[in-house]
C-alpha cells in the first residue's frame, strides 16, 4: 500500500473482525466508499453488487432517504434516553407496539439490544432467571446445533456451532450442549429418506435430553434457516418433530430470527415458513435494515409472567444495556417496518425470490463443480463439491471459496464463501428480477474461470 494511503492507515491501524492479519498487512483492505441501490463503489471507483447484502443484513440496499430523515429528526428531537426503571420514550414504544403486531406468534413484549449477538445472550438470561423465578433453577441447560450461528458474546459464542467460536476461548460455557446439523445433503445417510432423517434428528435430540436429563434442559435455540454455517434448509417436517420433543420436556423454543426476520425467506419470519412455533424471538439486522445497530428479544406470555414474577421471588431482572431501545435506531426501525408493509416486503421476496432460486438453480445445478444449489425466498447457497457423485468437498488447502470470491470481484461481484465453501447469496431484499439475472450471469463467469483455473 502507497505510504500514508487509506489502505496504508489500514493496515497501520485496524483490527478486523474474522481476518487473517498477516494476509491482511501483505493483501490490505477492499475499502468502500459510497452506495446506492443494490451496489457499493470502492475506493478506487469500481462499482460491485451486493450479493450478501453486506453481512446478510442491508435489506433496503445502501442508500434510502427515509431512513436518513427518520434518523435525523429524532436526534434532533431527542438523540438519547433509556428505558431503565420505567423510563420510556416514543421510539421504544412505538417499536415495541409494531414488533408485536407482526409477530409470528402471539408475543407479549419487547426488549431491546444492540446486535444478534447481545440478543441472544438476553435470551439465554432471560431463560434462566425465568426459571429461577418459577422455582426451577437447575432448569438451565441449552441445547442449540451444530453449524448454528448465534453471534460471538461468550454465551452466544457458545451457542454458535461452529469450530473457530470455541477452540481457545473456553468455550462453550457450562451447560451448552450441541445437537446434530440437520443437513440432509450432507449428512443424511444412505438410502434414508428426508423424512427419516428429519425422525432421526428429533430422536436425538430426545435422547440428548434425556441423558441429560429433562428437569436440566431449559432452551432450545435455532434458525428457521441456519445462515452462516451454510444456508442449511431444514428437511421437510424437521420442525414440528423438533417442536414435539421440546413441549413433551418443556423446554423453551427461542427462534434466531437474525437472518431469516422481515422477509428474507419469503414469509415475515422464517418460523412462519418452518411453521415453527417459539416462546422467544430474537431478531436484529433487516429490523433497521442496519442503517444503525439495534436487535429485539421477544418472549410470549408464559415467559413475561415469569420474569415479572421474579421481582418479588428471586430480585429484579438484572439485565439490560447502556444503548436498548436507543431512540435513534428505534425511529430507523419504525421507518424500515413502515417501509416494508408500504412495499409488500413479503409479496416481493416470493417473487424475486422464486426467480432467483430457479435462476440459480439452473445455472448451476448441474455445472461440474457445484454440488449443490439450496435456498428459499431470497437466500441461497451454491456448495461446491470436487467429485459431484460422491458430495466430497474440496480439500480446505485448495481455498476455493476464497478464490472464488476474488474472481467475483473482478466480475463486479461481491461474494461471501462459507465454510465447506458454499457461497452464501443473500443479496439486499429490494433487489429486482433484473438484478437477479445480473448477479447470476457474472457468479456463472467467475465460477467457469473456477473451474479453468481446478483444471490445472
Ligand atoms: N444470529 C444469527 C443467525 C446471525 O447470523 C448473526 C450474525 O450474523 C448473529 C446472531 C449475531 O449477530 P451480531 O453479529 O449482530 O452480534
Amino acid at each position: 500500500a502507497a505510504p500514508n494511503s487509506a489502505a496504508a492507515r489500514d493496515i497501520a491501524y485496524a483490527l478486523h473482525p474474522y481476518t487473517d492479519h498477516r494476509a491482511h498487512e501483505k493483501n490490505g483492505p477492499m475499502i468502500i466508499i459510497s452506495g446506492k441501490g443494490v451496489r457499493v463503489t470502492d475506493d478506487a471507483g469500481r462499482e460491485y453488487l451486493e450479493t450478501v447484502a453486506g453481512l446478510w443484513c442491508a435489506s433496503l440496499g445502501f442508500s434510502n432517504e427515509r431512513l436518513v430523515e427518520a434518523a435525523t429528526a429524532q436526534m434532533r428531537k431527542l438523540p438519547f434516553y433509556h428505558g431503565f426503571t420505567s423510563r420510556s420514550h416514543e421510539p421504544l414504544i412505538e417499536l415495541s407496539e409494531m414488533l408485536i403486531a407482526r409477530a409470528p406468534v402471539p408475543m407479549s413484549k419487547v426488549f431491546f439490544a444492540n446486535s444478534g449477538s447481545e440478543a441472544n445472550d438476553t435470551a439465554i438470561k432471560m431463560i434462566w432467571y425465568y426459571n429461577n423465578a418459577i422455582g426451577r433453577p437447575n432448569k438451565k441447560k441449552i441445547i442449540s446445533r451444530i453449524k448454528g450461528y448465534h453471534g460471538v458474546t461468550l454465551a452466544a459464542a457458545s451457542l454458535t456451532g461452529l469450530p473457530n467460536n470455541h477452540k481457545l476461548f473456553d468455550l462453550p460455557i457450562a451447560g451448552v450442549l450441541h445437537t446434530s446439523c440437520p443437513h440432509f445433503y450432507r449428512f443424511g445417510a444412505e438410502g434414508e429418506t428426508e423424512d427419516a432423517f428429519a425422525t432421526r434428528m428429533a430422536d436425538e435430540l430426545e435422547a440428548m435430553i434425556l441423558a441429560e436429563g429433562p428437569d436440566t434442559v431449559a432452551g432450545f435455540f435455532a434458525e428457521p434457516v441456519m445462515g452462516a454455517g451454510g444456508v442449511i434448509i431444514p428437511p421437510r417436517g424437521y420442525f414440528a418433530k423438533i417442536q414435539a420433543v421440546l413441549r413433551k420436556y418443556d423446554v423453551l423454543m427461542v427462534a434466531d430470527e437474525v437472518i431469516c426476520g422481515f422477509g428474507r425467506t419469503g414469509e415475515y419470519w422464517g418460523t412462519q415458513t418452518f411453521g415453527v412455533q417459539p416462546d422467544i424471538i430474537t431478531c436484529a439486522k433487516a429490523l433497521s435494515a442496519s442503517f444503525l445497530p439495534i436487535s429485539a428479544v421477544m418472549v410470549n406470555d408464559r415467559v413475561f409472567q415469569g420474569l415479572a414474577d421474579g421481582s418479588a421471588s428471586v430480585g429484579t431482572w438484572g439485565h439490560g444495556f447502556t444503548y436498548s431501545g436507543h431512540p435513534v435506531p428505534a425511529a430507523v426501525a419504525i421507518e424500515t417496518l413502515k417501509i416494508y408493509d408500504e412495499m409488500d416486503i413479503v409479496g416481493h421476496v416470493k417473487r424475486v425470490g422464486a426467480h432467483m432460486q430457479a435462476s440459480l438453480r439452473a445455472a448451476f445445478a448441474d455445472h461440474p463443480l457445484v454440488g449443490e444449489v439450496r435456498g428459499i425466498g431470497m437466500i441461497a447457497a451454491v456448495e461446491l463439491s470436487a467429485d459431484k457423485a460422491a458430495r466430497s468437498p474440496f480439500d480446505p488447502a485448495r481455498k476455493m471459496g476464497a478464490r472464488l470470491v476474488k474472481l467475483g470481484e473482478a466480475h463486479g461481484l461481491i461474494l461471501r464463501a462459507l465454510p465447506g465453501d458454499a457461497i452464501a447469496f443473500s443479496p439486499p431484499l429490494i433487489m429486482e428480477i433484473d438484478e437477479v439475472d445480473e448477479m447470476v450471469e457474472r457468479f456463472g463467469h467467475a465460477l467457469d474461470e473456477l473451474a479453468v483455473q481446478a483444471r490445472r
